[in-house]
């Protein structure tokens, strides 16, 4: 039977046993995770003894979830709102990006240690592409993602502007990068941001500016070849921000290869073997885009 062939391929793929290795993704809510499909598509490919489930939890049980990690001997987790922050204290180690950025979205469990990275910030690196050094950024958003962002271009070398609907979020984002270079930072507005162009080479929008289609005001007319243009928005793919910088000739850098990096980075990290990124990026694409 057709049904029963499905089945039987699936295990096979997936060899379930009492050797299986548990990874995860912890969040409130979860249920729309793409990272399930993403890593077991990737451990099947690789033919490795690992799965990788989601597991919604409630801010309130965060600690038992943690213990649960260690009691289980879990291998790893991903964390994601609203717990990236807080779970860093329940942690042994962490590395300096999650330190720097004060968030964690990947726990590596290495013999009842649990180690926390975050991978948001090589995500963003590998998705950039690019050698920042010397170059001038300007950050639009100062919340999750954009303290990830400020601090990969700043630690590697970039000057940076943060611009913020709240100023003093980026004033204290400033603040907290400003011993490892070139930071500052002012209100999001279209003036500003105009200004702040005249001068930049690479552009990153860490708002959810452009999910509903917004038009981000001051962009227009700024935009030009010599720039790099990144949306953190992944859906929908291309937002009118990276619309716009394509017609003017800018090089534009879609959301959804952070996702991708930062996937990638943590199966490294659990599994210490490369990443399939075509593999991740087909499910990844299939799943936002339907291609
Ligand atoms: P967050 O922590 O909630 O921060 C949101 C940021 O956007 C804040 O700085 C907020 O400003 C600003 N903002 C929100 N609405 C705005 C508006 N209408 N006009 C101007 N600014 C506005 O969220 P996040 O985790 O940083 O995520 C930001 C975006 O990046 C989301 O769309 C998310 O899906 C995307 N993201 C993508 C990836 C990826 O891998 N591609 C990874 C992470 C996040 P205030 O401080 O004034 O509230």
């Amino acid at each position: 039977m057709k049904m029963k062939r499905a089945m039987d391929t699936d295990l096979r793929t997936r060899s379930i046993d009492a050797t299986t290795k548990i990874v995860g993704v912890i969040g409130y809510p979860v249920a729309h995770s793409l990272s399930p499909q993403m890593h077991n598509s990737a451990f099947a490919h690789l033919g490795l003894n690992y799965v990788y489930l989601a597991w919604e939890v409630e801010p309130s049980k965060l600690e038992w979830a943690i213990e649960g990690v260690r009691g289980l001997g879990i291998v790893g987790l991903n964390v994601t709102i609203p717990h990236k922050e807080r779970v860093a204290r329940l942690l042994d180690e962490l590395s300096e990006e999650a330190e720097m950025v004060g968030a964690v979205n990947t726990i590596h469990n290495v013999d009842d240690k649990l180690l926390g990275y975050n991978t948001d910030v090589e995500g963003f690196r590998r998705a950039l592409g690019e050698e920042v050094r010397g170059k001038r950024a300007v950050v639009l958003g100062a919340g999750g993602a954009g303290k990830a962002v400020v601090y990969a271009l700043v630690s590697d070398g970039a000057s940076c502007i943060i611009l913020n609907r709240t100023e003093g979020k980026a004033k204290e984002l400033m603040q907290r990068y400003k011993e490892l270079g070139d930071v500052s930072a002012g209100e999001f507005n279209a003036s500003n941001l105009r200004k702040a162009l005249s001068e930049a080479d690479i552009l990153v929008n860490a708002t959810p500016l452009g999910m509903k289609g917004e038009v981000i005001e001051g962009v227009e007319g700024a935009l030009g070849e010599h720039l790099i243009v990144m949306d953190l928005v992944y859906n929908p793919r291309e937002t009118p921000l990276l619309r716009l910088a394509r017609e003017r000739g800018a090089r534009v850098v879609e959301g959804w290869k952070m996702l991708l990096y930062q996937g990638a980075f943590s199966f490294e990290i659990w599994t210490g073997k490369k990443a399939p990124l075509e593999v991740m990026a087909k499910v990844l694409q299939k799943k936002l885009y339907g291609i």
